[in-house]
């Protein structure tokens, strides 16, 4: 419930007479934590103070990782500050100098903070070296210095890798849906369609003929430039029809833990979407004859790119 609704409600209580409780109603609401957390999680900011944002984001929320989701979006950075996205407290840090005979994890040095509500951020990959009185102040306030980017832990260039969770860390957002707007005016970018059978692949153009005895993986590769067109991003909005019927609509806007899968918000699991590092289509089984396939992209920003294919299908012993 939103304070506005909260405070609505209030008010027809006091319409109904009880001024009494109406007063210590208003002085809990006020004294209680939950105010403050409910104004704090509309207002976070990006972790990074830069204008040149959208060429920055390298990739975004959803994308895939050979095996599983990436669940988080990656600002390309260098030893630049790193401020917590709201205020909350730090419930989790690790530094390599904090245990030199360790392994090093994949997320690097790495923070978490809790911002109240069941909401969470991560940053990864961080640069050596604390901030100073770091361990010891575990409130920080929205915009606080809480480390420096670096290269630390499984990645190649120096960037930062940052979450937003919900409900504990059970949903993963994609930060797009709450960070202020970032610059990106082109559409994606839809390949061909590629049919796999194991390690080969050949591609399937618009008007192609083609001969195929059984159902084979079809997929293809789609993804956003930004406003530089060589960056290689994730899109929001799949959606893919074949013979004229949609088959497969995905949309990134989150990812949840059911049972021992992550599936986004349309109930799909990794497994589903990619295949081989391409979105996947589906194991498709073509009719013989002519045969239709159209792929919809769209970006965060709204830009959209569909592509049709139609070919001909020539079915073999
Ligand atoms: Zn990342």
């Amino acid at each position: 419930m939103n304070l506005k609704l909260i405070f609505r409600k209030l008010q027809s209580f006091k319409h109904k007479k009880n001024n009494l409780i109406y007063n210590f109603l208003i002085i809990l609401l006020i004294g209680s934590p939950l105010y403050y957390l409910n104004s704090e999680t509309l207002d976070f900011n990006w972790p990074i103070l830069t204008d040149s944002l959208s060429n920055r984001l390298t990739s975004l929320f959803g994308e895939s990782r050979g095996d599983h989701f990436h669940n988080g979006v990656d600002i390309s950075s260098d030893n630049e500050n790193i401020l917590s996205i709201g205020s909350g407290t730090i419930v989790y840090s690790r530094y390599m100098s904090d245990n030199p005979f360790s392994g090093e994890f994949g997320s690097g040095n790495c923070i978490w903070i809790n911002h109240g509500n069941g909401m969470l951020s991560a940053y990864y990959h961080l640069k050596e070296g604390r901030e100073d009185d770091f361990l010891n102040r575990r409130i920080i306030k929205k915009g606080d210095v809480i480390g420096k980017t670096g290269n630390t832990g499984h990645s190649s260039g120096s960037h930062l890798h940052f979450i937003i969770a919900k409900e504990n860390g059970r949903r993963i957002i994609n930060p797009l849906t709450i960070l202020s707007k970032v610059e990106d005016s082109k559409p994606p970018f839809i390949g061909s369609l590629i049919l796999t059978n194991g390690e080969n692949y050949t591609y399937i153009n618009d008007g192609e003929n083609i001969n195929i005895s059984r159902e084979f993986p079809i997929t293809i590769n789609i993804h956003d430039t930004g406003e530089k067109s060589g960056q290689k991003r994730g899109v929001h909005i799949v959606e893919f029809s074949v013979n004229n019927k949609v088959i497969k609509k995905s949309k990134f806007d989150s990812i949840s833990l059911e049972g021992q899968y992550w599936t986004n918000e349309t109930g799909l699991r990794f497994d589903d979407l990619y295949y081989k590092g391409n979105y996947y289509i589906g194991d498709l089984n073509f009719r013989s004859g002519q045969n239709n396939i159209e792929v919809r992209a769209e970006d965060f920003n709204g830009n959209q790119s569909i592509k049709y294919f139609t070919f001909n299908v020539n079915r073999i012993k």
